[in-house]
């Protein structure tokens, strides 16, 4: 954790979810109650096809909702795309830009995540920024490397503390069971830490960097124990409300 600083929790359903689905999202609105919103802030990303129906469900409720991706542009000829806009418009906050998964299937670069970005902060969203290594450069000692490149070209200039969040998602650990020690999480968090506090001053200190990959009740206390890891971007385990509610609480304890 750093000090002074609200931890953050986002569950990123992927493309899993359909409308049966939705009990387990009234199920997290209805935990993500006033006491838990007082320590912790928690924002669920289902697909497109249930922002609206999510939002409508979490109205009223400290839980907050966002979507997996948007477009650099507001509107046009963009067949199968979502526009930031379009995500604001159905009261979602946040938008997930640059997922592992999206630069491998969609072959996105850093420029169009910038892209993305600044969308974002066009509507009004919040912008979720992910980096993250391959296990091939992390094997080879070029974690740093990698890291601070995306850092440089996906995160755009004037990035702040209220529209942008730093999701730092080692790509061999997501979805595979398999997490960074603690140590090597705490020194990648630190890096990014110093190379935001360089670009954005204050605004890099208090930016939140969540760690994501492999995030699951049973780690969450102790990824969260490590120093400049803000809180988490969570897969898999946040299908489940009943998972996902016990890693917000494991936060909301640390
Ligand atoms: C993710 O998709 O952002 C993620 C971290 O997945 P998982 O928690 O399943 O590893």
């Amino acid at each position: 954790m750093t000090p002074d600083i609200k931890p953050f929790v986002a569950g990123n359903w992927k493309m899993n979810g359909q409308r049966d689905s939705l009990d387990q999202l009234a199920l997290m609105a209805r935990g993500v109650d006033e006491a838990l919103f007082d320590k912790v802030d928690v924002v669920v990303c289902p697909p497109a096809t249930l922002l609206y129906v999510a939002t409508t469900l979490s109205e009223d409720t400290p839980l907050m909702v966002g979507a997996q991706d948007c477009h650099r542009e507001a509107k046009g000829a963009h067949t199968g795309d979502v526009s930031a806009e379009m995500v604001a418009d159905c009261l979602g906050e946040f938008c997930i830009v640059g997922h592992s998964e999206r630069r491998t299937d969609h072959g996105e670069t850093d420029f169009h995540v910038a892209g993305k970005a600044q969308a974002c902060w066009r509507a009004g969203l919040t912008a979720i920024i992910c980096i993250g290594e391959t296990e091939a450069e992390y094997d080879s000692g070029r974690a740093e490397e990698v890291l601070g490149r995306q850092l440089a070209m996906s995160v755009p200039e004037g990035a702040t503390e209220k529209d942008t969040v730093i999701a730092y998602e080692p790509v061999w650990a997501i979805g595979t069971g398999k997490t960074p020690s603690p140590d090597d999480i705490r020194d990648i968090h630190a890096f990014i830490r110093d190379v935001l506090v360089e670009r954005f001053g204050g605004h890099g200190e208090r930016m939140r960097i969540l760690y994501g990959g492999s995030v699951k009740p049973d780690n969450a206390t102790e990824l969260l124990s490590v120093n400049n890891v803000d809180g988490a971007l969570v897969g898999g385990a946040s299908l489940k409300a009943q998972d996902f509610l016990a890693i917000c609480e494991s936060y909301r304890k640390v």
